[in-house]
């Protein structure tokens, strides 16, 4: 369910319509839906909310501050991979006791950081990490607690780049060898191992792969406690998938029942990391048609977002539904929905019946809320595009659309390029 929807033939968000913002901030630009984001929240939560759990919300899937103010408002905590994103999370006054740190390749600096600003704990996915985390909680006199980012090998069924839990991933340390990594933190003694961790993916839409995970963590955590080891932590990650097409995935109290029954007798906090399930459905792109044409009887439709704004569907071949903004009756014809980046793959659509629409019409590019501005770039030194949020019947512009000077930023041109012709 989603705050987007059309009065008459013509696209809300919430009370706003979609073409009143594009009139005052032009296009293209991300349209998020307080209403949506607050409302995918609280199912989450209300899904567990018989059970002892902390919901970390995946900062990667939408790190603008105003959506982290608002999950923060809320009582979330925040699943960080990057000291980056630690400032995001922190910028927005949220609760650092609330945070987990994920992420294979955490440098010293980010290390730091997170331990100066006392988070949660560190999910751990190396025996080098864990000796270096151990090494800097030292110099500072202070103890890092950690959960081992443990691999379970299972096959989450989505797609091979955000399959994260097989065992030929780069993620996590292999289960067989989770005891004796755990051994090896008990020696170092800067470090506190409070938890088990695992991520196996993105975008699943079974229950089934995370029963097994489940499954098999549990096995690892009694192994774990026969071994002298208190363990007060289980985080299951995110993955959780949305509606982009017709796939069916499960509700998050589908995802919590199955949990709850699960874990039963546990006797651990459950930790959560939900990014694309809160968020994916909570935004769109909107774009405009910059020229129609047919070649050869295939029609272009020329927008103007591309891959740089909104890169899913190239990198991943991803689906998402295009919606035009101003609604007719006229027949849908199939046409590509492309953007104006110098790359045959740039393109939102393929081969994809929509209304037929003509320059200057708006299009709604759906599901966009969660891996889209994120994932933007300013490639072929294009502008990164604003960021707008509607409260009801009212929008915000929470990030502006980039000007020339932002483009070059931080660059220069040394001395000896100066002046005259080489
Ligand atoms: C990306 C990621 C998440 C969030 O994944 P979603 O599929 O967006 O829910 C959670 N935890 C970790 C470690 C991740 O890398």
């Amino acid at each position: 369910m989603h705050h987007f929807h059309y009065k008459g033939d013509e696209l809300y968000c919430e009370e706003v319509p979609v073409n009143r913002v594009a009139e005052e901030v032009g296009t293209p630009f991300y349209l998020y839906s307080t209403a949506t984001l607050e409302r995918h929240y609280r199912a989450f939560e209300d899904a567990l909310q018989n059970t002892d759990h902390l919901v970390c919300y995946s900062v990667k899937a939408n790190s603008n501050l105003a959506v982290l103010a608002l999950f923060a408002r809320l009582g979330s905590g925040f699943d960080i991979v990057s000291g980056g994103e630690l400032f995001r999370a922190l910028q927005v006054k949220s609760d650092p006791g609330k945070m987990v740190f994920s992420g294979v390749g955490k440098t010293q600096d980010e290390i730091r950081s997170a331990l100066d600003a006392g988070i949660l704990m560190f999910n751990v996915e190396s025996l080098q990490e864990l000796r270096e985390i151990n090494r800097i909680a030292g110099e500072m006199g202070k103890t890092a607690r950690i959960s081992l980012r443990v691999n379970p090998d299972v096959d989450p069924r989505t797609h091979p780049y955000i399959s994260t839990g097989l065992k030929e991933s780069k993620f996590g340390i292999p289960i067989a060898e989770a005891l004796n990594a755990y051994r090896l933190a008990r020696t170092l003694s800067h470090l506190e191992p409070v938890g088990v961790d695992c991520h196996i993916g993105s975008q699943l839409t079974e229950l089934s792969p995370f029963e097994d995970a489940l499954h098999r963590l549990r096995e690892l955590i009694d192994s774990l406690r026969e071994d002298g080891f208190t363990i007060r932590y289980l985080d299951l990650g995110g993955g959780l998938g949305i509606n982009y097409d017709e796939e069916e995935p499960p509700h998050p109290t589908e995802y919590g029942k199955m949990l709850i029954e699960k874990t039963r007798g546990l006797d651990c906090t459950l930790i959560f990391e939900p990014g694309r399930v809160i968020t994916g459905n909570a935004g769109i792109l909107v774009t405009r048609i910059l020229y129609t044409k047919e070649n050869l009887g295939k029609n272009f439709t020329i927008v103007d977002a591309g891959m740089n704004d909104m890169i899913r569907p190239s990198l991943y071949g991803a689906y998402h539904k295009i919606l035009p903004v101003q609604r007719s009756i006229s027949e849908k014809a199939a046409s590509d929905v492309v953007g104006p980046i110098c790359e045959s793959g740039d393109f939102m659509a393929r081969d994809r019946k929509i209304q037929p629409s003509g320059r200057g019409d708006l299009l709604a590019v759906m599901s966009a809320g969660a891996y889209g501005f994120v994932m933007s770039s300013n490639y072929n030194s294009r502008l990164r595009v604003p960021e707008i949020l509607v409260s009801e019947d009212r929008f915000y512009v929470v990030r502006s659309r980039e000007t020339l000077q932002d483009l070059v930023h931080g660059e220069s041109v040394p001395d000896f390029l100066r002046g005259k012709a080489l």
